[in-house]
């Protein structure tokens, strides 16, 4: 699956072209619109926002929130693991 967004101009179907990794949590990607009458060629965030399912590995190197949704199932520093 490939992510893409938009032409926020034309509507249009756009390709990535290139892309770095700013942090763990963030890359940065450039996109080129495929519509030759647009060209439109901008820069996008892809962004780690917030944890659906927690990591079995803890790393404290990397804070990501935890979803509304699942801070209430969960105990606090994380997931319950059965011996
Ligand atoms: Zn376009």
């Amino acid at each position: 699956m490939r992510i893409t967004i938009r032409c926020p101009i034309c509507a249009s179907r756009a390709v990535a072209r290139t892309s770095k990794e700013l942090s763990v949590t963030m890359r940065e990607i450039t996109y080129r619109c495929e519509n030759d009458a647009c060209g439109h060629i901008y820069v996008a965030h892809l962004e780690v926002v917030r944890t659906l399912v927690s990591s079995a590995i803890h790393n404290p190197g990397v804070s990501i929130p935890l979803s509304r949704h699942v801070s209430r199932r969960e105990p606090v520093g994380g997931p319950q693991v059965a011996a």
